[in-house]
């Protein structure tokens, strides 16, 4: 029998509101109103929802996040907004990491992220001499305190080199070895940036995982590592398992190189994933006047068959000290930042936070009859006006369980 159904529901696909009847966790059927079962309707036994015409949709996907040092603005001296000082100060703060400390920053900034809607995440944890596994083994521990409602992959990063630190080579193999899902490099920040792409990449074939770099994060337009990343990815054969994230170079390029570049990750299946948030807060600091912001038109790349998502990256720390978790908010401000204006090019934008980081993350977000009844309801009636106008997510459900209730607002007339 029907456990669930969520009532006057909008779904991409379906021109009339539905209803959405959930048995076992899974999608049982999905109605249009009008056709709907009346027995079924008046049967007490069954829990429902009344999406009230709402837009619903599989829920949001994070696919670049740092849990580990988010939430650290009481010990960081933020005065200059610059990516010197966010790095500076957030290698002092590491140092006091413990276990106990990620967990709970980690836990505060995972059920913000529920709450906003986001049903699954990509975390990086930083794993070198001054964490060791403390914040890998805090992550692995929210994971698992949180599964009900949200899915987490967890990233072993080599945020602060690699090539000389021999230390950090051995740690990351052991987060792999004890339940890393993938591995992280950022080459803008070893002394050896190529060195340290063919290094991640060997130890991730040694454990047939996938790859995400930190990439290309400045403003000048000269010595992109993506030819590097280029050719390892072919070179190994890991095509579709190596996302990018930054890559604010490529908007200080001009079109052609731009195009050539995009060429590149196109034939290598890279995906690539903006960080609004931190790139308007680090670039450009140094400019008086017509400040670049750093954030590439994503849509750009999307329309040539690549991957692009996009996220939030930081959440109140020295390299973005504003969050809140939420993705539609952060479309929005992509969508801002971008110039997007038609109705098609928001729509690509809602896929860069649901059905292309899920892609990324492995995980199927279509909603059909037989998949996982795991659905978010947004106080919109379609994506386009939820991310126009950076819509509410109001309630979510994890394989037919609600997880988490926002009230709409209400105004009391009188
Ligand atoms: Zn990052």
């Amino acid at each position: 029998m029907t456990d669930l159904i969520i009532n006057n529901a909008r779904l991409i696909g379906y021109h009339y509101p539905v209803n959405i009847y959930i048995k076992n966790g899974h999608i049982e059927r999905i109605e249009v109103l009008e056709d709907q079962d009346i027995d079924n309707e008046l049967d007490a036994s069954i829990s429902r929802y009344d999406a009230k015409g709402h837009f619903v949709c599989s829920g949001f996907f994070e696919s670049h996040i740092h849990l580990d040092k988010a939430c650290i603005l009481d010990r960081c001296n933020v005065s200059e907004g610059t990516f010197t000082e966010a790095a500076e100060e957030t290698d002092k703060a590491k140092e006091d990491f413990t276990e106990a400390d990620v967990f709970n920053r980690a836990s505060k900034v995972i059920e913000m992220a529920i709450k906003k809607g986001t049903v699954g995440l990509r975390t990086f944890v930083e794993t070198d001499e001054k964490t060791k596994l403390e914040g890998f083994n805090a992550i692995k521990k929210a994971r698992a305190k949180y599964a009900f409602a949200i899915d987490i992959e967890i990233c072993a990063f080599a945020q602060s080199g690699l090539t000389t630190k021999p230390t950090t080579q051995q740690l990351l193999q052991q987060a792999l070895e004890q339940g890393a899902d993938l591995i992280g490099g950022c080459p803008y920040k070893d002394e050896n940036p190529d060195q340290h792409i063919e290094m991640i990449f060997d130890i991730a074939e040694k454990f047939d995982v996938d790859v995400d770099f930190h990439l290309d994060f400045d403003l000048d337009p000269k010595n992109s590592s993506i030819p590097k990343l280029v050719e390892e990815t072919i070179k190994r054969n890991y095509q579709g398992r190596v996302s990018i994230g930054h890559v604010t170079k490529l908007s200080a390029m001009d079109k052609m190189k731009r195009g050539e570049m995009a060429g590149l990750l196109k034939s290598a299946n890279i995906t690539l994933t903006v960080l609004p948030a931190t790139d308007i807060y680090i670039n450009g600091s140094d400019y008086e006047a017509l400040i670049p912001r750093g954030t590439v038109n994503a849509n750009q790349f999307a329309e040539l068959g690549i991957n692009t998502t996009i996220s939030s990256n930081n959440i109140l720390n020295a390299f973005t000290p504003y969050g809140d978790a939420s993705l539609i908010r952060m479309a929005n401000m992509y969508a801002n930042l971008a110039q997007l204006s038609s109705d098609d090019e928001i729509s690509d934008a809602f896929d860069m936070i649901t059905v292309n980081p899920a892609k990324l993350l492995a995980i199927n977000s279509l909603i059909e009859v037989g998949a996982s009844a795991t659905l978010v309801v947004l106080e919109a009636e379609n994506a386009v006006e939820a991310i126009r106008s950076n819509a509410q997510a109001l309630a979510g459900f994890k394989n037919g369980i609600q997880t988490f209730n926002n009230q709409a607002a209400e105004i009391y007339f009188n």
